[in-house]
């Protein structure tokens, strides 16, 4: 007899290990099925996120972030540092450390929940049937009343600089570097990119940013992403745009990269190494039988509606495998979206009001809509702006790069859009995105004492400005 779970995981990625939480949580019984193995070959959870992911390469930020500032600013609070040395293999292993802690921590989670943790391979079959194989190859059959899908992306491999985890690497090459690449080539200026590149710029590579798009962060408020585009210039990253990358070649220890130029013109460069950050695809691959029921989209995504549900009844799918923005966040509130509707809940989730971060120095944050996106929607708007250049405490903090910008509909003044590059941008914009999950007018921001000195006053003004009244700035003339 196969054993009969009320929810099967497939997937412990943020969004597959919250699904299988809160299932729990709710009295469900639960499996969760997970195929990655550390580099000991033992089964572990927390997929692309814990592993290779936002936690790893947040803690490189952090550390190549202390070096720079080590390097670069600590002389103007009058600490005078002697010659400084980066030992890489000890960054690499402090996070080695945070990644083993966390992705352990999840085990306990699961154990304090109740979640039967099973490491190995797992395939919808028919009738909501999973076949588990696991690590030693043993398979068996479970059956479930609702399976989740959660079994995230991986990065997209380009013919023209097809990664050989040498000279040519993705992103989970850049995270394992042992020593510092004098010449950095990194082909896309997206998220992960620029993460990566400030990473290792910061430790002292010459890094070239590739994009092929003529736009910085076409996706962002345009007006943020240049002020940002100045920033990373001026901390010395060369950013290259309209660059399409259209060939490379690798001599021995380099790579020479043909790209074409937004005039067209045939360009080379060449590097030690080479970073592939041109994006992720959901993965799929062995994960569904035949007729298994479950329909992919036109790109290869498990097709889904607003509520997560997949065309075969009781499956279900969640985060980077399915549409929308692939983030962890969002995979997490769609796991727990679908394992309280399993139980029979009727939750929703807000799609219009997912932050989104890039965690650079100063950091990038963002919700709700763009600038463009509401003057192209034709409805009427007010834009307040508070340069963090006029905030005492970031002045304090030497972090006066940057504004926060704020975007209200001019009729009914609720709050559309948040928009920072600045100090601590993530957790500021965090308080917008509250805000407007409330319904909140920039007036209501406006009317929140916020304390002092803090850099949550430049959101406070932005709001503020954003009906013309900002205090600590000259307000725009309204018409
Ligand atoms: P994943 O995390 O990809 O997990 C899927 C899991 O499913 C994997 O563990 C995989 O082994 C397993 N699996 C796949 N197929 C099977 C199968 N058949 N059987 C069993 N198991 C299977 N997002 C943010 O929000 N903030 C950030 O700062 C951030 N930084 C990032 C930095 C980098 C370098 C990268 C690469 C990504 C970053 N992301 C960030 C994106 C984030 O990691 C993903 O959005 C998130 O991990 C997606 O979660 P998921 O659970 O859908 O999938
Ligand atoms: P993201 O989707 O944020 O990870 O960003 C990936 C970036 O890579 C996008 O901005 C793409 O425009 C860019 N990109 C994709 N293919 C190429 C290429 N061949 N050369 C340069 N940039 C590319």
């Amino acid at each position: 007899m196969s054993e009969k779970y009320d929810v099967v995981v497939i997937g412990s990625g943020p969004a597959g290990y919250v699904a299988a939480i809160r299932a729990a949580q709710l009295g469900l019984k639960t499996a969760c099925i997970e195929k990655w193995q550390n580099a000991e070959g033992k089964g572990v959870n927390g997929g692309t996120c814990l592993n290779v992911g936002c936690i790893p390469s947040k803690a490189l930020l952090d550390s190549s972030h202390k070096y720079h500032e080590a390097h670069a600013s600590f002389n103007k609070h009058g600490i005078a540092v002697g010659a400084l040395e980066m030992d890489v293999s000890t960054m690499i292993a402090r996070k080695e450390k945070i990644v083993s802690q966390l992705t352990g921590g999840i085990a306990g989670l699961f154990k304090a929940n109740g979640v039967t943790a099973l490491f190995g391979t797992g395939k919808l079959l028919a009738g909501k049937q999973v076949e588990y194989t696991d690590l030693k190859g043993k398979t068996q059959v479970l059956d479930a009343d609702n399976v989740i899908l959660a079994t995230g992306s991986t990065p997209i491999d380009i013919p023209v600089a097809a990664v050989n985890g040498d000279t040519i690497i993705d992103s989970t090459g850049a995270l394992e570097l042992t020593e510092v690449p004098k010449r950095l080539g990194v082909i896309g200026a997206g998220v992960i990119g620029l993460e990566l590149g400030s990473v290792w710029g910061r430790l002292g590579s010459d890094v070239v940013l590739l994009e092929a798009l003529e736009d910085f962060l076409a996706m962002m408020d345009q007006q943020i992403a240049k002020d940002a585009k100045k920033i990373f210039t001026k901390q010395g990253l060369d950013i290259r745009l309209g660059c399409r990358v259209v060939g490379s070649e690798v001599n021995g220890k380099e790579v020479v990269v043909t790209y074409k130029n937004s005039d067209g013109e045939e360009q080379k460069e060449t590097f030690d190494i080479l970073i592939v950050c041109v994006g992720r695809r959901p993965f799929t691959e062995g994960l569904l039988a035949p007729d298994s029921g479950v329909q992919l989209d036109e790109r290869g995504f498990v097709f889904v509606d607003d509520y997560c549900s997949t065309n075969a009844p009781g499956v279900w799918a969640v985060g980077d495998v399915v549409r929308g923005p692939m983030l962890a966040h969002k995979g997490s509130e769609e796991g727990v979206m679908v394992a309280e509707r399993i139980a029979g809940q009727k939750t929703q989730m807000n799609y219009d009001i997912i932050p989104n971060v890039i965690y650079t120095h100063p950091e990038i944050a963002a919700v709700g809509l763009t600038e463009e996106q509401v003057k192209n929607s034709g409805e009427p708007y007010n834009v307040g702006i508070f340069p963090f250049a006029a905030s005492g405490r970031a002045m304090a903090a030497d972090e006066n790069d940057g504004m926060v910008k704020i975007i209200a509909n001019a009729e009914t003044d609720r709050i559309l859009g948040c928009h920072i590059v600045g100090p601590s941008a993530a957790d500021l914009v965090q308080q917008v995105a509250i805000a407007m999950e409330f319904g909140s007018s920039a007036e209501d921001l406006g009317m929140t004492v916020f304390g002092h000195p803090t850099l949550s006053e430049a959101v406070h003004e932005a709001a503020l400005a954003a009906n013309g009244h900002a205090i600590h700035i000259a307000n725009r003339k309204r018409k």
